[in-house]
């Protein structure tokens, strides 16, 4: 059994219960991890809260903290291959992606090192003979961190070492569908030499220790990624006690094709947009918007080339498509299917779970004649379902991308730099791709307009939800002039 990791050890949960992790493609247990209680988490802040507010961590140079960064990235390399396994059973994730993502993840740390040695406030030599003004840049505290099972480690690694470069402290919880990698990652941060209390881990259910963390007085921000309804109540949860809040949340994303685009470039990145992490994506671009007079012929090629995707055993290193996280979300993927063939779209491919021995697949599907006002159209299915609308004009087109609550990324694809540039502007999303698609970078802020969330990870501004500014004022030199 995995315990919690409170104050760099491993630490059994105040009841002693438990609950198991279920590989989505095999139907075995892969993991045992303590179920965490509200007191749990009131420890694990405490334990945070004295790293803060007295340990070495705030307190190091940004080089010294670099380093120690750069080596977890170190280890999180050396440990790729047991940390891709574990997220491909606890996920249901393709093994060459969640390779990939480890070493995005090692990415991360390495140019969030960057950032503890650029993070800087401002001087204002400007104010007067005899006066400056400093603009300090401070790390803001403890910082509660909860994320989902998609991206596990990756997400965790977009919001963790930007905390941790500034000088912050952190508790984590983990979805409990896939806590496993971020246990291994605090043990190997660990190793690298980041001091006890820094990081803590407690793994249980949102409902108890998610919503505890959510509203702990001691912690200073709370960095939630996951679904649009829970992270209302994250954020109304921390403003009870006023503390910051980052949201990063869902998506319904257009990927916009106009009729002057090299169609041959856009054929892959179209159907790797939708069908990637099996759709289990906030970035899926699962709104197609055809230009009507390539419409036809697009749709065509997109269903051809969706038929061929290797669906199956995630540990198959040759698999694109795995397994569906979990029964309520095959279950809501079907329901999203079962509507979009009765409100009068057409389905063009796929539609239906793939019988197994075991784990639970569902085919690539297709449905097209899809209107903006259909529920296909609008709500983020996180499956892999894709929905063709077609449009006439470029106007048309940004309304039809802006009709829905979300706003997190959307594609475009012309030859034109005029329409890049004017769609590109006029779309509310947080991160637009002109002939590219789903391209990421820690160099670039990501998140979300509307429903899509609130501030943004990556980049340098990053560090501005974990910093606090203080003024410094000085006086220079003897004091003329008095009130009275
Ligand atoms: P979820 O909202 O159900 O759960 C996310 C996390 O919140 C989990 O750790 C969960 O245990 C916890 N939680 C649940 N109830 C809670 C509560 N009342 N208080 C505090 N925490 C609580 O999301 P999910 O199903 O794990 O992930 C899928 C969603 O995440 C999708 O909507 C997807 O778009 C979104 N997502 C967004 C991004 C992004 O960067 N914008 C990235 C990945 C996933």
């Amino acid at each position: 059994m995995v315990h919690h990791w409170i104050g760099g050890t491993n630490t059994r949960s105040e009841t002693g219960d438990r609950f198991t992790t279920v590989s989505p493609a095999h139907d075995a247990t892969v993991g045992d991890y303590a179920l965490g209680t509200a007191s749990d988490i009131d420890r694990a802040v405490r334990a945070a809260r004295v790293a803060f507010d007295a340990g070495p961590w705030p307190r190091m140079s940004g080089q010294e903290r670099a380093s120690i960064l750069n080596a977890t990235a170190d280890l999180i390399d050396t440990h790729n291959d047991d940390l891709a396994r574990l997220e491909t059973l606890e996920s249901g994730k393709p093994i060459t992606q969640a390779k990939a993502e480890m070493n995005a993840a090692a990415d991360l740390w390495r140019y969030a090192a960057t950032l503890a040695r650029h993070t800087c406030g401002e001087a204002y030599n400007s104010l007067g003979e005899n006066k400056l003004g400093l603009v300090l840049r401070e790390p803001a505290g403890v910082v509660g961190m909860i994320t989902p099972w998609n991206f596990p480690l990756l997400i965790i690694s977009q919001k963790l070492p930007f905390a941790l470069s500034v000088g912050c402290t952190a508790v984590i919880k983990p979805s409990e569908l896939t806590p496993g990698t971020t246990l291994q990652l605090a043990g190997l941060a660990h190793d690298a030499g980041v001091p006890k209390g820094v990081i803590n881990v407690v793994t249980g259910l949102g409902a108890s220790v998610g919503s505890r963390l959510s509203e702990h007085p001691d912690v200073d921000v709370i960095s939630f990624t996951g679904s649009t309804a829970v992270g209302r109540q994250v954020a109304a949860a921390a403003g009870r006690n006023l503390k910051r809040c980052s949201l990063e949340l869902g998506g319904k994303n257009p990927h916009i094709i106009f009729a002057d685009a090299d169609l041959d470039a856009a054929l892959d990145p179209v159907v790797f947009g939708v069908y990637f992490n099996m759709g289990e994506c906030c970035n899926s671009g699962s709104r197609l918007l055809l230009d009507e007079r390539i419409a036809q012929e697009f749709t065509e090629r997109v269903i051809e080339l969706a038929r061929t995707i290797p669906v199956g055993d995630p540990l198959d290193p040759a698999t694109k498509v795995g397994a569906i996280i979990n029964i309520p979300q095959l279950e809501k993927i079907k329901r999203y299917v079962s509507n979009g063939t009765t409100c009068g779209s057409r389905l063009r491919l796929g539609g239906h779970s793939i019988p197994t021995p075991t784990g639970r697949f569902f085919e690539p599907t297709v449905f097209d004649g899809v209107t903006p006002e259909m529920a296909i159209a609008r709500e983020e299915i996180f499956g892999p379902v894709l929905s063709i609308l077609t449009f006439k004009t470029k106007e048309e087109t940004i309304q039809i991308a802006n009709d829905t609550l979300y706003g997190l990324s959307a594609g475009l694809w012309t030859a034109n730099v005029d329409t890049a540039f004017e769609v590109s502007r006029n779309i509310r999303a947080g991160t637009i791709w002109i002939n590219c698609f789903m391209d990421g970078y820690p160099e670039l802020p990501f998140g979300g307009y509307g429903d899509s969330g609130l501030g943004r990870e990556l980049g340098r501004f990053s560090t501005d939800e974990f910093t606090e500014l203080k003024t410094v004022q000085l006086h220079i030199g003897g004091h003329t002039g008095s009130w009275l």
